[in-house]
């Protein structure tokens, strides 16, 4: 027994979670909805992975912060932001394009089922919701932005104490921050346990999303599909290796680093839940600690580009659907409201499938599509999602890059 643990304790984590993925997925092909007495499984491993990721935010961002100053997160958050909001952008077009090729929802009929349309909320509840009333009911709540907010302001606080005059304060700050630096040990600790029980928690995942995929609606949306694979392929190669080559980041590299957190996020179809994988990806491809530890959290948030794409070829389903001849300002209305989708898309399973039902109705299409693709949904989610999370881990490579050249310069303001 004690060496069956130690030889799967051993065997190397993509190995173990890309069998656990395929076994999963061929239990699920054989047994069908059957597997579904295994999703308890797969929601233990994202349960554990949600339990971590908050902690996580708090300490290493914190103790990251230690070790930058105010003017390069400034500045990192800029070219961060402006990364996110050009990328999704692109990601947008290249939906909407590859859904004009694929044609997808051609000869499909809808049936007028009604359905609600979430509010969308307004650019500034949204950005006031990022200071927060109560810190404790943002760590309670999830909050990832505001809890980025406060720690960058705590981070730096703690800095400025390390290099205060007075000793007490001095001495509090360094207290301070070796007990970030501690806690964000824990954290990591209990995250390498967690991956421990990743394969069996991916393979019920797998088993249980793939048995309960009816079959029979793939053959009608296969070129729906088809184009939301695509579009994430063409995603990877015209934006995310060009901008690794531009920044003269090894590209084969890089994606071998960065392979756990890719699957993770696509058996977990949860970029939030895989945001523990994704820092510790982050660090085994030698991205900047500040860097990763700052932008990830948000990016994991608000850098949604495999949705984006979502909305791209859902829109062009949706007007095919209805047999609605789009025009350039319509084209123009679906990017412009489909890259603030989602920004306010949530990393978590399905959380697309209300982002689209946003850009529908915005542009005036009927919002009763969704329920359509929500039938192949669990296919499409799992590529969307890992395209949201090496959209994240790219902008972090990227950003991290073009700070090497400021790299002497860091902590100097407080040092
Ligand atoms: N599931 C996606 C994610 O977690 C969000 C989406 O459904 O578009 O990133």
């Amino acid at each position: 027994m004690k060496s069956i643990w130690k030889w799967y304790k051993e065997k190397s984590f993509i190995l173990k979670i890309t069998t656990g993925f395929v076994l999963g997925a061929i239990l699920g092909l054989i047994i069908g909805p059957l597997a579904q007495i295994l999703s308890p499984f797969g929601d233990i491993f994202l349960q554990l992975l949600k339990m971590i990721v908050i902690p996580l935010i708090l300490f290493t961002l914190i103790s990251a912060v230690n070790s930058t100053n105010p003017k390069r997160m400034g500045r990192v958050g800029g070219k961060i932001f402006s990364y996110y909001l050009l990328t999704t952008a692109i990601a947008m077009f290249i939906g909407i394009m590859i859904g004009s090729i694929f044609n997808p929802g051609e000869g499909l009929e809808f049936s007028e089922q009604k359905m609600d349309v979430p509010e969308a909320p307004s650019f500034i509840d949204t950005i006031l919701a990022i200071i927060p009333t109560n810190f404790f009911h943002s760590l309670a709540n999830g909050d990832i932005l505001s809890i980025v907010f406060v720690a960058v302001i705590v981070g730096f606080v703690i800095t400025s104490m390390r290099h205060a005059e007075e000793f007490k304060i001095n001495d509090y700050g360094n207290t301070l921050l070796k007990l970030m630096d501690a806690g964000s040990e824990v954290t990591f600790r209990i995250l390498d346990g967690i991956l421990l029980y990743a394969p069996i928690g991916v393979f019920a995942i797998a088993a249980s999303k793939i048995g309960n995929q009816g079959f029979d609606v793939l053959s009608s949306l296969a070129s729906y599909v088809g184009a939301s694979y695509v579009g994430v392929g063409i995603q990877f190669v015209l934006v995310y290796m060009l901008l690794l080559f531009l920044f003269k980041v090894p590209i084969a590299k890089f994606f071998r680093n960065i392979r756990e957190a890719i699957i993770t996020a696509f058996a977990t179809s949860s970029s939030l839940g895989t945001l523990p994988v994704t820092m510790k990806s982050a660090d085994k491809a030698g991205i900047k600690n500040d860097v990763s530890k700052f932008t990830l959290p948000i990016g994991a948030t608000i850098n949604m580009d495999g949705s984006a794409i979502h909305y791209g070829v859902g829109a062009i389903f949706a007007a095919n659907v209805v047999g609605y001849d789009l025009s350039f300002g319509a084209i123009l209305g679906i990017v412009l409201v489909g890259t603030l989708a989602s920004v306010g898309t949530a990393g978590v399973p399905g959380a697309g499938l209300i982002g689209l039902s946003i850009v529908l109705t915005q542009v005036g299409l009927p919002i009763e599509i969704v329920g359509l693709t929500a039938g192949v949904n669990v296919l499409t989610d799992m590529i969307f999602t890992t395209c949201n999370v090496t959209g994240d881990l790219t902008g972090a490579a990227v950003v991290s890059k073009s700070e090497d050249k400021y790299e002497t310069q860091v902590g100097s303001e407080f040092g």
